[in-house]
Protein backbone atom coordinates (compact mmCIF):
# COMPACT_ATOMS: atom_id res chain seq x y z
CA UNK A 1 0.00 0.00 0.00
CA UNK A 2 1.25 3.40 -0.97
CA UNK A 3 1.94 5.57 1.37
CA UNK A 4 1.56 9.64 1.50
CA UNK A 5 3.35 12.15 3.11
CA UNK A 6 0.40 14.12 6.27
CA UNK A 7 -1.06 16.88 5.59
CA UNK A 8 0.01 19.78 7.95
CA UNK A 9 -2.14 22.88 9.22
CA UNK A 10 -1.08 25.97 6.99
CA UNK A 11 -1.42 28.02 10.04
CA UNK A 12 0.31 26.21 12.95
CA UNK A 13 2.62 23.86 10.78
CA UNK A 14 1.01 20.78 13.18
CA UNK A 15 1.45 17.26 10.82
CA UNK A 16 -2.15 16.27 10.68
CA UNK A 17 -1.71 12.25 10.94
CA UNK A 18 -3.32 10.05 8.64
CA UNK A 19 -4.66 13.04 6.84
CA UNK A 20 -3.93 12.91 3.07
CA UNK A 21 -4.86 16.16 1.35
CA UNK A 22 -6.25 16.00 -2.16
CA UNK A 23 -8.11 18.60 -1.57
CA UNK A 24 -5.57 21.37 -2.34
CA UNK A 25 -3.15 23.35 -1.45
CA UNK A 26 -3.72 24.31 2.25
CA UNK A 27 -5.82 22.24 4.99
CA UNK A 28 -5.88 23.51 9.01
CA UNK A 29 -6.59 21.51 12.01
CA UNK A 30 -9.14 21.22 14.23
CA UNK A 31 -7.68 24.00 16.77
CA UNK A 32 -6.62 26.62 14.15
CA UNK A 33 -10.43 25.77 12.40
CA UNK A 34 -11.62 27.33 15.55
CA UNK A 35 -10.33 30.24 15.30
CA UNK A 36 -10.61 30.68 12.05
CA UNK A 37 -13.73 29.52 11.61
CA UNK A 38 -13.67 28.43 7.86
CA UNK A 39 -14.74 24.70 7.65
CA UNK A 40 -17.79 23.81 9.54
CA UNK A 41 -17.61 22.86 13.03
CA UNK A 42 -14.41 21.70 15.12
CA UNK A 43 -16.48 18.11 15.36
CA UNK A 44 -17.09 18.00 11.60
CA UNK A 45 -15.53 14.48 10.51
CA UNK A 46 -13.11 16.35 8.44
CA UNK A 47 -10.58 17.57 11.09
CA UNK A 48 -10.27 14.06 12.06
CA UNK A 49 -6.88 13.01 12.52
CA UNK A 50 -5.75 9.40 12.83
CA UNK A 51 -6.49 7.80 16.61
CA UNK A 52 -9.73 10.18 16.43
CA UNK A 53 -13.05 7.77 17.46
CA UNK A 54 -16.02 8.37 15.61
CA UNK A 55 -19.88 7.41 15.33
CA UNK A 56 -22.34 7.26 12.53
CA UNK A 57 -25.51 8.19 14.18
CA UNK A 58 -29.49 7.38 12.46
CA UNK A 59 -29.41 10.63 10.69
CA UNK A 60 -25.54 10.75 9.47
CA UNK A 61 -25.87 6.90 8.18
CA UNK A 62 -28.43 8.55 5.43
CA UNK A 63 -25.94 10.77 4.45
CA UNK A 64 -24.12 10.79 1.18
CA UNK A 65 -24.76 8.51 -2.04
CA UNK A 66 -27.05 5.45 -1.53
CA UNK A 67 -23.87 3.12 -1.95
CA UNK A 68 -21.83 4.64 0.76
CA UNK A 69 -24.84 4.88 2.98
CA UNK A 70 -26.08 0.99 2.10
CA UNK A 71 -22.24 0.18 3.09
CA UNK A 72 -22.18 1.74 6.30
CA UNK A 73 -25.42 0.10 7.40
CA UNK A 74 -24.12 -3.28 6.42
CA UNK A 75 -20.65 -3.07 8.46
CA UNK A 76 -20.99 -0.58 10.81
CA UNK A 77 -23.56 -0.24 14.25
CA UNK A 78 -24.87 2.90 15.16
CA UNK A 79 -23.63 4.80 18.02
CA UNK A 80 -20.56 2.58 18.49
CA UNK A 81 -16.85 3.71 18.70
CA UNK A 82 -14.34 3.13 15.17
CA UNK A 83 -11.28 4.62 15.46
CA UNK A 84 -10.21 6.75 12.22
CA UNK A 85 -7.23 5.15 10.92
CA UNK A 86 -6.83 7.45 7.93
CA UNK A 87 -9.05 10.13 5.76
CA UNK A 88 -8.61 11.42 2.46
CA UNK A 89 -9.73 14.99 1.74
CA UNK A 90 -11.38 15.71 -1.67
CA UNK A 91 -12.62 18.17 -3.20
CA UNK A 92 -16.22 16.74 -3.65
CA UNK A 93 -16.37 14.19 -0.87
CA UNK A 94 -13.87 12.59 1.63
CA UNK A 95 -13.15 8.68 2.36
CA UNK A 96 -12.64 7.52 5.50
CA UNK A 97 -10.61 4.37 6.47
CA UNK A 98 -11.32 2.85 9.75
CA UNK A 99 -9.13 0.59 12.05
CA UNK A 100 -11.53 -1.68 12.25
CA UNK A 101 -12.33 -1.78 8.40
CA UNK A 102 -8.58 -0.95 6.90
CA UNK A 103 -9.39 -2.58 3.26
CA UNK A 104 -12.47 -0.44 3.10
CA UNK A 105 -13.60 3.47 2.78
CA UNK A 106 -16.46 5.05 4.03
CA UNK A 107 -17.88 8.36 2.78
CA UNK A 108 -16.64 10.59 5.36
CA UNK A 109 -20.19 12.62 5.73
CA UNK A 110 -21.75 9.33 6.94
CA UNK A 111 -19.56 9.99 10.50
CA UNK A 112 -19.42 12.53 12.61
CA UNK A 113 -16.26 13.04 15.90
CA UNK A 114 -17.33 12.05 19.31
CA UNK A 115 -17.14 14.90 21.16
CA UNK A 116 -14.24 15.45 24.14
CA UNK A 117 -11.00 14.47 22.25
ZN1 LIG B 1 -3.28 24.51 13.09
Amino acid sequence: MATFPNAKCEYCGIELKGVINDYGNTWVCRDCKIENDIHRTNLSILHAVAGDKVIVTDETVENGYSCDSQQVKELIDIGYEYTVKSINIGRSSSRLVLEEFPNKTFNAVNFIRCENQ
